[in-house]
């Protein structure tokens, strides 16, 4: 089947009426565009469970809490159409800032203590904007199953949260994160970075290596364990870890004490592009969630 690439809401509506009525499972994938293999690896997720496929391309500006963030974000809708056809999408949905945000919205979903640590404090709006986000698009494409990343493990979290509290008849498949050979996570901000930045970037990822070592080893303090892996990062200009928490998996609450499955995630700053990671980790003999 071709790929349509639709821009309206009426047309994406119109046209998954006419898929779902004809009996086809319909699998989402939402993102900002600059597709790279971490998208390639939802899409094919998808592909895999489901008769049609979805994905929308929105840089929705409401979540970025910087100008020049939003700015900067890479747009490459030409590559970005070609791969989706290389995979077997059927459906490119791109609207418009305008489509989406006639109005700036007056309603918006609250997060609750779900945004209080790691990323939420430091981007304030940020997750409210994107259950928003997620919450309109769900309700204009009608998936049965979305496909979301754990690279983004608080977006995931906060997702699947917000899918059970309000009752929305979509199932959440979390999709573990695709790294680059060195083991820098996929991203389309890593197109930002210089080549002298390019290899500072493992960092985040060595250091959130340690701290799975070290639980691994049978540390359960996670003061130490968060203040060793920081450590890792080397003392180089332009690089900074923004922070590196342990938290519950499910609550995203900070754990004093490790001992159970928990999820280490950090950001760090490289020249002006800032990368998020993490992993899950838990105590020796506990299997990993
Ligand atoms: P974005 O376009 O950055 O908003 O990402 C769209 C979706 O792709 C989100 O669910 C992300 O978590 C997911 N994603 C981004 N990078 C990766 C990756 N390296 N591996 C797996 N999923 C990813």
């Amino acid at each position: 089947m071709p790929l349509d690439l639709l821009t309206s809401i009426a047309s994406v509506r119109a046209r998954l009426d006419a898929v779902r009525v004809a009996g086809t499972t319909v699998g989402f994938v939402p993102t900002m565009g600059a597709l790279h293999g971490g998208h390639g690896k939802l899409i094919e997720a998808a592909r895999r469970d489901c008769g049609s496929v979805v994905v929308s391309i929105f840089v929705n500006p409401l979540q970025f809490d910087r100008e020049d963030d939003l700015r900067k974000y890479p747009r490459t809708l030409d590559t970005d159409r070609d791969m989706c056809e290389r995979l077997g999408v059927n459906v490119i949905f791109a609207p418009t800032v305008e489509e989406i945000y006639p109005t700036p919205p007056s309603c918006t979903i609250s997060v609750g203590h779900l945004a209080d640590h790691l990323c939420g404090p430091r981007r304030p709006g940020h997750f409210e904007s994107i259950a928003t986000i997620v919450t309109k698009l769900v309700d204009i494409v009608e998936p049965h199953r979305a496909y979301f990343g754990e690279k983004d493990y608080q977006q995931l979290t906060i997702i699947r949260t917000l899918i059970g509290d309000l009752n929305i008849r979509t199932a959440i498949i979390g999709v573990p994160t695709l790294r680059e050979a060195d083991g820098l996570a996929m991203s389309s901000r890593n197109r930002l970075l210089s080549a002298a930045e390019r290899p500072l970037a493992t960092a985040l990822y060595l250091a959130l290596g340690e701290a799975n070592r070290l639980i691994l080893s049978g540390v359960t303090d996670s003061e130490r364990v968060a203040r060793e892996a920081a450590a890792r990062v080397p003392a180089r200009p332009g690089l900074r870890l923004e922070y590196l928490e342990i938290v519950d998996p499910a609550t995203l609450q900070p754990v004093t004490r490790i001992d159970r499955p928990v999820r280490v995630a950090g950001a760090l700053w490289v020249g002006t592009t800032r990368l998020i990671d993490n992993v899950a980790s838990a105590p020796p003999d506990v299997a990993t969630q």
